[in-house]
């Protein structure tokens, strides 16, 4: 009797894996891990698919079906067969939820071996060493960039932050997307530091095309960089403001599909080599550089705050009009940019920077109006103005931001310091009390009366000359924020900004005086005596940036004395006034009296004795006069080169005082 053929077994051998972008793997993908059920399937378009045999993963992620014979439910000898991945219960890093299944049917595994078999005729698939490799889903890895179309290296990453959205679609170019990716600010794929996204998409088919979906919108919790978003007006009759995307299924250079199946593998770009798509058109490019800036400017804030720096709490919105006008920042929480400032750092900054005082130091939406439309009617303003106190504070702090973010007098740029040695009274604010009053131009300095606080180009200048020898000092050459390009990391040429020196520094002096706005008046008075408060021990030399520029001068109202004194000297006078610092010097018949600066308000010091003395019998009348230090900018062009100190009087008073011999 004829013993049949023992027919040998057949074996397949087949694993699975998945993407992990947060893995510590080189390789970056997993195995799907141990106990996920994969069925062997035999399609049948009339009866249903055919379960033909199930089995678990290992900790490898790998099945092995072994057996005589596959036969399927129908006798089919040659079964028709796929894989089936029970996925739903796996443990996904990074917050995605798979699919119930994940069929390989359609799809290639990674070395571009199919993963379906019509009419199969049972054979070993793989081997233990060599198995199928079938990686779940539609990875992808993009750089975005854009292009700058300003002086400079023309391509540049994207910055860190912004939402990418993958969306499947069957192939016609223009057709509505038919599969929206679940899409939420706190679950969407961003961009990281290289302008880099790396996703993960399961509900696309192998048939299908894959187009991304690029909001202008910016968030990055790690600098408390709160949500901003970029709208512009939509292209043709509608001036609605919309917020403005970059979809790559649209025509133009920037245009760019993938299809879902690329064999192999089934990836568009890798972890190590993403692909690179950049937007080369109009207002695309310029959302990209406002957010760049935007990061730029939040990423240093929250350093050189120490972490203080909150964000824009309720947000910001950029309108990318195309209106031409005038920039400006208002209302609060949103800025807008004339198309001839579009590529303009130092104005996309300088409007950015009115929204940090007007969110610290409480300026709601009702008082910038009316500061701006009603005090000054025409908008108007400019560096040498001679105008109010809150105009000086709120411009020159914004100026004073442009020179952070661009460098000091930079070409193409119009930054502090500016020379402000004599400024512009043409608007007459100070008619009734300015002895200057009806020449228009008129120095700032001498005569000493406090003008520059009324300035905000001086104001500016004082902010920029405190920021860059007192708070930087020492630490960085260039005490402005370099451009980042390659990986937006704000300590990437401006190391100083994380000297916690600095960063002492400026909560102290800078940080204080803009939040303490909050709970007095607004004006450059406001600003300078919060400083004095928080840093008295400093104050003898913070005061000199202001004094310098003619703000928070000195002046004497009133002094105590006796009327005369014998030669020995001994008595006590005191002399009150304001602004009153360190360095202040009294000299009373040519001689120093030794002083001590009781407040802002008071100093006393000791009446010395006479030199020369009065006549025995007689009396000698003196002089008194009051000093105080100051230091004052010479310029070298726009910039203020030297600070020579001078003692400046505050109060002379001829023969005001007796010696009896
Ligand atoms: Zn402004």
């Amino acid at each position: 009797m004829a013993v049949p053929a023992c027919p040998s077994l057949i074996n397949i051998f087949v694993r699975f894996e998945i993407y992990n972008p947060t893995s510590t793997n080189i390789s970056k993908y997993d195995p799907v891990g141990p106990g996920v059920e994969i069925d062997l399937m035999d399609h049948d378009s009339l009866s249903g698919d055919d379960l033909l045999d199930k089995k678990n993963t290992d900790e490898n992620g790998l099945v092995t079906f072994t057996n005589r014979d596959y036969p399927s439910k129908a006798g089919e000898k040659t079964p028709d067969i796929y894989f089936k991945a029970r996925v739903k219960n796996m443990k996904l890093v990074n917050r995605w939820t798979p699919p119930d299944d994940w069929s390989t049917k359609g799809w290639t595994d990674v070395f571009g071996r199919p993963g379906y078999y019509p009419n199969w005729t049972p054979s070993d698939l793989g081997t233990l060493d060599d198995p199928l490799v079938f990686r779940i889903g539609v990875e992808f890895h993009l750089q975005l960039s854009y292009t700058r179309l300003v002086s400079g290296p023309e391509e540049w990453i994207a910055p860190p932050g912004i939402p990418v959205l993958a969306h499947a679609y069957n192939g016609v170019l223009g057709q509505i997307p038919l599969i929206g990716i679940a899409f939420r600010n706190d679950n969407a794929f961003r961009t990281d530091k290289k302008g880099q996204v790396h996703g993960l998409v399961f509900n696309v088919s192998p048939d299908q095309k894959v187009t991304f979906v690029i909001h202008f919108q910016i968030v990055d919790k790690s600098i408390n960089l709160q949500p901003a978003w970029v709208e512009a007006y939509g292209p043709g009759s509608a001036r609605s403001p919309r917020e403005y995307y970059w979809i790559t299924d649209g025509s133009g250079s920037d245009a760019d599909t993938f299809d879902a199946i690329t064999v192999p593998p089934n990836w568009i770009g890798t972890p190590t080599e993403p692909k690179k798509i950049r937007t080369t058109v109009g207002d695309k490019n310029v959302a990209m550089f406002f957010l760049s800036i935007l990061y730029e400017f939040n990423a240093f804030l929250f350093a050189i705050t120490g972490k203080q720096w909150k964000g824009f709490g309720d947000g910001i919105t950029y309108t990318l009009t195309t209106l031409g006008g005038t920039s400006y920042s208002w209302p609060v929480g949103k800025i807008n940019i004339d198309p001839r400032d579009h590529w303009n750092r130092s104005v996309i900054v300088h409007e950015t920077a009115h929204q940090i005082m007007w969110q610290e130091a409480d300026i709601g939406t009702i008082r910038i109006g009316f500061e701006y439309l009603f005090v000054d009617g025409k908008m108007v303003h400019w560096t040498q103005l001679l105008y109010t106190g809150f105009q000086a504070l709120t411009e020159g702090w914004a100026e004073f931001f442009e020179a952070i973010f661009c460098g000091p007098s930079q070409p193409g740029y119009n930054t502090p310091p500016w020379d402000v040695s004599s400024v512009d009274d043409n608007k007459k604010q100070f008619k009734s009390t300015h002895t200057n009053f009806g020449k228009n131009w008129i120095q700032l300095s001498p005569p000493w009366d406090g003008i520059g606080q009324y300035v905000e180009g001086a104001f500016s200048d004082a902010l920029w000359q405190m920021y860059r020898d007192f708070v930087v000092a020492g630490a960085s050459t260039e005490p402005h924020v370099l451009e980042v390009m390659d990986d937006y990391e704000v300590v990437n040429g401006n190391a100083w900004v994380t000297d916690p020196a600095v960063q002492g520094r400026f909560q102290t002096t800078i940080w204080k005086a803009v939040d303490g706005l909050a709970s007095r008046g607004k004006t450059t008075a406001d600003f300078i005596d919060t400083i004095r408060q928080v840093s008295l021990v400093n104050w003898r030399n913070l005061a000199g940036y202001f004094q310098s520029f003619n703000m928070f001068v000195p002046s004497v109202d009133g002094k105590s004395m006796p009327t005369s004194s014998p030669n020995a000297g001994g008595g006590t006078a005191t002399i009150t006034g304001q602004n009153f610092v360190d360095a202040m010097q009294v000299v009373i018949g040519g001689q120093n009296a030794t002083v001590t600066v009781q407040s802002s308000t008071s100093l006393t010091c000791t009446i010395p004795a006479a030199n020369p003395p009065a006549p025995a019998g007689g009396s000698l009348n003196v002089d008194i006069t009051v000093w105080y230090q100051l230091r004052v900018p010479a310029f070298t062009g726009n910039s203020p080169a030297t600070w020579p100190t001078q003692m400046q009087p505050a109060l002379h008073l001829p023969g005001a005082f007796i010696y009896q011999g």
